[in-house]
This record gives structure tokens, sequence and C-alpha cells, in this order.
């Protein structure tokens, strides 16, 4: 078999940490009770597990364990939060806000709720991808019951203000949800310190399983009602009927024990992400997308003059396994919504690279890596010199 190329694509997907699969595996067989049965010992092992999973995230975000709701991931999580919410709230007001730079996780279903008669309103955000707070609480309206602000973004790891967001919410009244899926057990995040009322997040971003994620629901100041999205059999406080999956919530227990324990992770990756960053500078017309400082250290974004998109990719796809900002969907190729909204223009957002470092990677392939592309990039505006790109 030939040699697959180097992963650097970190915010679409991570490896399974083998410490977590180790943990998982009892799970399948030998403990394979329903966590819900409750007359027999088969059912205790497996709610003991359930529970102590619960807590690990609870004590990750500053929580209580029975503010957590176990879901299939990030994408379930926030269409519980926001659907339900709107169906809980729809009396006082019709007004939902978020940022034009969200998931489609949060878009799609605000998308759905406007179809119902909910008023939208997408906030652009700056050119670095920071929402500017001005713009924010001029958006708050008496009518406005939730605002959907994501904890960092999965294409320019930009990290927004959650606090200064929640305190804002706060003030006037109205529920704050964060999309935390890249998030989670990589930066500090505390539901109360940020007055946090929904969060959401899962395990597959952090080293953990796909198919499990969770909804934080704040249950005192304010006490947050939430209209289920999946009825049956009354798990997870009514919120998310399904037997609960144990060996995953295991999983995602596990993994975000182990992100908060790598405490030195987030340095590494930055040391990494900063030194590609270096030497992909060595080029003219390279643009970095989103903040410099205010991301995720494992992300970097850029775009790149003078070369089509798509050839860039086809010709590092046997060196490196990236994103591009076209390839965000596998069902149509259209340019990032998040660079384009960043200011970008189509080309430049076609030719962009996204890359996610994460924690199996090392400083040899940034260093194979990096040349790779120089040359690549180098090469392809040789074959087509019509598009040069501006000397700075
Ligand atoms: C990956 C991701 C999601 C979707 O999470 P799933 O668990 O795959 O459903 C939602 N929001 C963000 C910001 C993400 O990065």
């Amino acid at each position: 078999m030939s040699q697959r190329p180097i992963y650097m694509d970190g915010h679409a997907t991570t490896p399974v940490d083998p410490r977590v699969v180790e943990a998982m595996l009892p799970f399948f067989t030998e403990h394979f009770g329903n966590p819900s049965s409750i007359t027999h010992a088969y059912g205790w092992e497996a709610e003991a597990a359930v529970k102590k999973s619960r807590q690990i995230i609870a004590e990750a975000i500053h929580c209580s364990p029975d503010e957590v709701i176990f879901t299939s991931g990030a994408t379930e999580a926030n269409n519980l939060a926001i659907k339900g919410v709107a169906e809980s709230y729809f009396q006082q007001g019709r007004h939902i806000i978020t940022l034009a730079t969200e998931h489609r996780a949060v878009l799609d279903p605000y998308d759905y709720l406007a179809s119902l008669g909910f008023e939208v309103t997408k906030l652009p955000v700056q050119s670095d991808g920071l929402v500017d707070l001005e713009v924010l609480s001029q958006a708050i309206r008496p009518d406005t019951i939730l605002v959907s602000v994501m904890a960092a973004n999965n294409e320019i790891g930009v990290l927004q203000p959650l606090a200064e967001i929640g305190a804002m919410c706060h003030e006037k009244g109205v529920l704050f949800h964060t999309d935390a899926a890249q998030a989670i057990a990589k930066i500090p995040l505390d539901v109360e310190a940020m007055q946090i009322d929904l969060m959401s997040i899962t395990a597959h971003k952090v080293y953990g399983p796909k198919g499990i994620g969770a909804l934080y629901v704040r249950r005192r100041n304010p006490r947050v009602k939430l209209a289920a999205q999946i009825h049956g059999g009354g798990q997870e406080r009514d919120l998310r009927s399904g037997t609960l999956y144990t060996p995953q919530i295991v999983g995602l227990g596990k993994a975000i024990e182990l992100g908060l324990s790598e405490a030195s992770e987030g340095e590494r990756l930055g040391e990494m992400r900063d030194r590609l960053w270096s030497q992909l500078q060595t080029l003219d017309g390279v643009i970095l997308n989103g903040h410099p400082t205010q991301r995720l250290p494992g992300n970097l974004n850029i775009s790149i003059e003078g070369v089509d998109g798509n050839a860039l990719l086809l010709g590092l796809q046997s060196i490196v396994a990236l994103s591009s900002g076209s390839a965000c969907s596998s069902t149509h190729i259209a340019p990032s919504h998040v660079l384009t909204a960043l200011g970008r223009p189509e080309p430049l957002a076609y030719a962009s690279l996204r890359f996610g470092l994460g924690r199996f990677n090392t400083p040899a392939e940034i260093e194979q890596v990096a040349p790779a592309i120089i040359s690549t990039v180098q090469a392809l505006r040789q074959a087509n010199p019509k598009t040069k790109p501006s000397r700075r």
C-alpha cells in the first residue's frame, strides 16, 4: 500500500487516542448493560460509567452533572439548543441572533426557524473574524430570545469573547448558546464565569469517538426551558430520549479528561503552527485568515494569491491531508462562507488552506510539509505566470 499523506485536518476530525479506545472497550462486551436498567448489576455498572463521564464534563466546564445532556454530537446539541429554545420562548419573542461565520449546524437550524416565522439576524464579523461587541449590543432587541456565538471557529480558529458576550446577554435577559465543538478541552471554558446558558460539545474533535457529544443546559440563574427534539423513553431528563450509548459516553469523558491533563499541548501545537506559518511566509502573496493571536493554537488558515485552489489541493494531496476554502461541503462547491464573511474575494477564498495540527503531529512533519507546499505553489505559479502574486 502506498504511504498515506500526513494528516493535518484536525478541525474535520481527529484520530481516537488509544487511551480512549482502551477505556471504551469493556463497555461493548463485559459491561454492556443499559444504564437505565435499575433492577440489576449490569445496569448499575453502565450507569456508574455514565455518571463518571457526566462528572468529568461538569468539572471541565464548571457546571453541575445534572446540567449535562448526552447527544449524538455537536450537530444534535446545536439543534436541541436552538430549536428547543425557540419552541419554549416564542411567546416572549421571535428574534434570534447568530454570526455569519457559524458552523452549518447553527446556521441551518436558524434558517429552518426563519422558515417557521422567526426573525433571524446573522451578524457580520470584523475582518479578523471577531464579533464586534458594539454591533452585537445594537442588534439585541426587546424581542430577542437567543444569541448563539461559537467559542472557536472550525475554519479560522478564531476565539470569540465569550465572557463579554455572556455578560451582555445576561444583562439584557437574553439566553446565550455557544457551539464549543472545537474548543472543549483545548481552551478554558467556564459556564459560570462566562455566563453561558447552553453549550454544545463533541468528542471527535478532541481525540474521542464520532457520534457522541453533549449539551450543557443551565438549570439555575436562569433555569433554561428547553423543548425536546427527540421523544421516547424519557432519558436525559426527558430532553433527549434514546438508550444511552455507554461506550461512546465513556469515550467522551476519557477524551475530555485527557485533553485537560495534557496541559502543555496547546503550547506545543502553537510552536509547530508558528513554525509552519513562518516558513510559508517566505512565499510572496500569502495572507493569514483570521485574528493573528486570538485563535486555536493548532489552527492556521491562509489564502495564497496567484494559484488555483483546486490545483493546489490536487498538487498536495499525496503529501498532506488538508481542507480548503471550497470543499466545505461534499454536495456543492462554493467558496467558504467564513472566508467571504472576512471580506476575502472568491478566488482567495477558494485558494485557501486550513491546517488543523493535533496531538499526533510532530515538528518533523512540519519540516516535511512546509517545503512541499512552497515548491507546489512555485510550480503552479510558474505554469501559469499570468496570475502573479503582488509583491509585498
Ligand atoms: C464539527 C463541528 C460541529 C459538528 O459536530 P458533530 O459532532 O460532528 O455533529 C459543529 N460545530 C462545529 C464548530 C464543529 O467544528
